[in-house]
């Protein structure tokens, strides 16, 4: 059995549960697939949407 590991671009949270992951969330940017774990993705969604000031992260 393979077990992949899937990593946070972000953190660098790593997960081998792949029921976990299931609330990751994989964005391209500039051609370059990006994983973000729950908790930064939700984060990122923010910063994305609002285009917060940058000095929230
Ligand atoms: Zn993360």
């Amino acid at each position: 059995m393979t077990q992949s590991v899937t990593t946070c671009d972000f953190c660098g949270r790593q997960e081998q549960d792949e029921a976990k992951t299931l609330t990751w969330s994989i964005s391209v940017e500039n051609g370059r697939r990006r994983t973000y774990c729950d908790t930064c993705s939700r984060a990122n969604l923010r910063a994305m949407e609002g285009k917060l000031d940058s000095e929230y992260w």
